[in-house]
């Protein structure tokens, strides 16, 4: 099986237990939980046991344990994750809004989480690597697009595949360099894993079928997430849907990366695009049901389950 290896932000998140308005709206929180979308999505890797590791940093802190006791128990190889001695773990404090969109507030530029960078640890995991997937949330410091586009080199130079989800977040928008960095990972992307509207940054096309034929000129494969409206698949010779799984919305954060998670192993395994498509529909419905971004990584054994008693 070829080991897929992702790179970036590893942090904790904390939440507000329910939607609020503005500065003075009431707040209870619930958290830390393990989060970050690099170290989501590889965590659903694992669960789904398939061989999986992240390069990322954390501090030597209390935050950064949970992260790494978590990963670490679901089976993600984190040997190439930095401790570093000075820099405190990432944080994000995400709080939904009445109209169901959310607010972020993060503190990851001055912390552990920007600070990857090449080590003998990230290059032997590299070495046992045959896919790496990228994150454009991941391309937030000049050090981790470094690290980001040298770690895609040396997979690609070594006949690998490349996933690419680009996870632009609104806080993110116009950070120096992340369009260009963003542009260099898909020109080396085999798959790539937009959601909705993503799609758009990356062509000049304004509609669907064109954006996603331009990007098929390159890229072998396109998978479109939609929220509760289910997900779609494209390359040069075929093109599928597949419906939603109905859940209960409790917490969307992390969706798109267990989805993506899952989609990505039975891709690598040769499962049939229109069952991989379903089994990642399954990954993200059980994943917005529980609270905490992580949290809803499922096993495999979990995953059947719900695939079973859904027809
Ligand atoms: P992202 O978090 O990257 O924006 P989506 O919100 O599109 O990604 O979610 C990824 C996948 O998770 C969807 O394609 C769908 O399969 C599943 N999903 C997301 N929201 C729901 C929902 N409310 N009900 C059922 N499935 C959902």
């Amino acid at each position: 099986m070829r080991k897929v290896v992702t790179i970036g932000e590893i942090l904790v998140e904390i939440m507000a237990t329910e939607p609020g308005d503005g500065f003075n709206a009431p707040i209870a929180l619930v958290g830390p939980y393990p989060s970050g979308a690099p170290a989501i999505f590889i965590d659903q890797v694992a669960r789904l046991g398939h061989p999986g590791g992240i390069i990322g940093c954390v501090g030597a802190d209390d935050f950064g344990r949970l992260n790494l006791d978590r990963l670490r128990a679901d089976g993600v190889d984190v040997s190439a994750v930095r401790v570093d001695a000075e820099l405190p773990t990432g944080t994000a404090f995400v709080r939904y809004r009445s109209d169901g969109g959310r607010d972020f507030v993060f503190n990851i530029k001055h912390s552990a989480c920007g600070a990857v960078r090449a080590t003998p640890q990230s290059a032997a995991l590299l070495a046992e690597a045959g896919h790496l997937h990228v994150m454009g949330s991941s391309l937030f410091s000049p050090a981790l697009v470094e690290a980001t586009l040298s770690a895609l080199e040396e997979i690609k130079g070594r006949g690998g595949t490349i996933s690419f989800d680009p996870n632009i977040r609104k806080e993110m928008l116009g950070l120096p360099g992340l369009e260009a960095a963003l542009h260099a990972v898909l020109e080396r992307t085999d798959l790539f894993l937009p959601s909705g509207q993503e799609l758009f940054l990356f062509t000049s096309a304004r509609e669907e079928a064109s954006a996603v034929a331009e990007i098929l000129t390159r890229a072998r494969a396109v998978v479109i997430k939609r929220g509760a409206d289910g997900s779609s698949y494209f390359d040069r010779d075929a093109a599928f849907h597949a419906a939603a799984f109905p859940a209960k919305e409790v917490d969307p954060t992390g969706a798109g990366d267990c989805f993506a998670g899952a989609f990505v192993v039975g891709w690598l395994n040769g499962v049939a695009p229109g069952e991989a498509l379903r089994r990642a529909n399954a990954a993200g419905a059980l994943a917005v049901t529980r609270k905490g971004p992580m949290e809803g990584a499922a096993s495999a054994a979990e995953l059947d389950r719900f695939l079973a008693s859904h027809g």
